[in-house]
């Protein structure tokens, strides 16, 4: 059936349900006239995402809960505008399809594949201010709300940046979206998903799996087998739900089941920094029928987790719930038990992803914000470990890469060294696994997945 003429598209942009409670991390814009009308305008586009496609990934999760799939979530810490281009969403797109094949074909489990992706262009931080040669000015918060460069006008927060932020999104996600179903993630092609890196190690293992699946391939076709599963994949896009001015404008009604939906990304989750359950950023998680996550560090409680578990999953609907918990290589096998043990007891089971990144991070004698390879694979080492012990299942990986041959993280097999971290150092965030060290993880956690 036709809309009728005239139907307005986009009618059942959520208003009126949000609640005046404390948010933490919010931008201060300077003019709220000019923020109140980049909301109305964020509200009249069309969503990224559909809530079909978000209670598929919530079904994927589920089975991915249960052990009966992997999940990989990866992409950049900050997502920046400049970033937007063929070539380099080709790459992160290639490093995570690489790390999925790995882990495929080593552990023999489908690989749920989810990109920090088309939306994490918002970044909380532990101070409001940097001081540089005495000058003091806002930190960057994501090119969302504001730019990196360190002058005052870039500093500025700026609403009309949540409106290139769409933009920006929605370009990524299309050609995300066209190369994944249109050819390029062809298990054909491989080879070309890691063109241009340098050999290494990782990389000759690597094409020991590319040749593996060509092998396979050519022996179903010689049976008479193919499928479109072959030929093309799904990659969900996810962010931080950070900033509620971009998030709950995009929050629609869905049309089969009068239920609101964030659509911005099939899956958001709540940062360290805004998890708390009586506040703004899990109300609205608790609000949205999407997947959600939240990420745990090291002072998480048991109660914690039992308040986020009433709040964000009352139903206990499979899927629904993923806690991200990012302890620190040190602290992990002391640390999650409790947790885990305390959401054993409430008959919940949430999917369990460790991100062994943010809870390792330091900073150089050079001064870069740095981690170091052996701690992330020793995170989810203990990661695996706990689970084990617990009878509980490790669902996935939660990483932050670049598709380049980044200096960022230490070590590895073709090993960064510390001298080594200014040659390469790009992310305005935090330091990102560069190819050949996500080559590596992917190779590990594939020998994790098989012990
Ligand atoms: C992040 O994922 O980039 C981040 C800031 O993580 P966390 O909330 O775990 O500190
Ligand atoms: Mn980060």
């Amino acid at each position: 059936m036709n809309p009728a003429p005239n139907r307005p598209v986009q009618a059942g942009a959520v208003t009126g349900i949000w609640p005046d409670l404390p948010a933490r991390q919010q931008p201060s814009w300077p003019d709220e006239a000019e923020a109140e009308r980049v909301r109305e305008r964020l509200g009249q586009f069309p969503p990224l995402v559909f809530a079909e496609e978000c209670d598929t990934l919530r079904d994927q999760l589920a089975g991915a809960s249960r052990g009966e799939s992997f999940v990989l979530q990866a992409g950049e810490c900050a997502e920046t505008f400049d970033q937007v281009t063929a070539a380099n969403i080709r790459d992160r797109v290639g490093v995570l399809l690489q790390m999925a094949a790995v882990l495929t074909y080593g552990a023999g489990l489908p690989v749920v594949k989810v990109g920090r992706i088309a939306g994490q262009f918002g970044k909380p931080r532990s101070q409001d201010t940097e001081t540089r040669d005495g000058v003091e000015l806002p930190t960057y918060r994501g090119d969302m709300v504001n730019g990196f460069p360190f002058d005052e006008a870039s500093r500025l927060h700026d609403p009309d940046r949540m409106l290139e932020a769409y933009n920006a999104s929605a370009s990524t996600l299309n050609l995300v979206r066209a190369w994944v179903s249109g050819g390029y993630a062809d298990l054909e092609n491989m080879v070309t998903w890691g063109a241009g890196t340098p050999r290494t190690e990782a990389v000759r293992q690597y094409d020991e799996v590319t040749e593996g699946v060509a092998r396979a391939l050519r022996f179903n076709r010689a049976i008479g087998v193919d499928s479109p599963l072959f030929h093309s994949t799904t990659v969900f896009a996810s962010h931080e739900a950070l900033v509620l001015d971009y998030e709950r404008p995009l929050t629609r009604i869905d049309s089969r089941t009068g239920l609101p939906y964030a659509t911005s990304g099939h899956f958001l989750w709540a940062g360290e920094r805004t998890r708390h359950p009586d506040e703004a950023h899990i109300d609205f998680l608790a609000r949205v029928m999407n997947p959600v996550g939240v990420k745990l560090g090291p002072t998480t409680s048991a109660d914690d987790v039992r308040r986020l578990v009433d709040r964000l999953d009352p139903d206990r609907t499979p899927g629904r719930l993923t806690f991200i918990t990012r302890m620190g290589a040190g602290v992990i096998r002391e640390a999650l038990p409790p947790i885990v043990e305390a959401v054993q007891a409430l008959g919940a089971a949430p999917l369990w992803l460790t991100d062994p990144m943010h809870g390792n991070t330091f900073t150089s004698a050079s001064g870069h914000k740095t981690r170091h390879f052996d701690d992330v694979v020793d995170e989810v080492r203990g990661f695996f470990e706990v689970h084990g012990a617990l009878g509980t299942v490790p669902g996935g990986v939660h990483v932050e890469l670049s598709g380049n041959d980044v200096t960022e993280c230490i070590g590895g097999v073709v090993p960064v060294l510390e001298g080594d971290l200014g040659q390469r150092y790009e992310s305005p965030c935090d330091p990102r696994l560069n190819r050949n060290q996500s080559l590596e993880l992917a190779l590990l956690v594939a020998q994790m997945l098989r012990e």
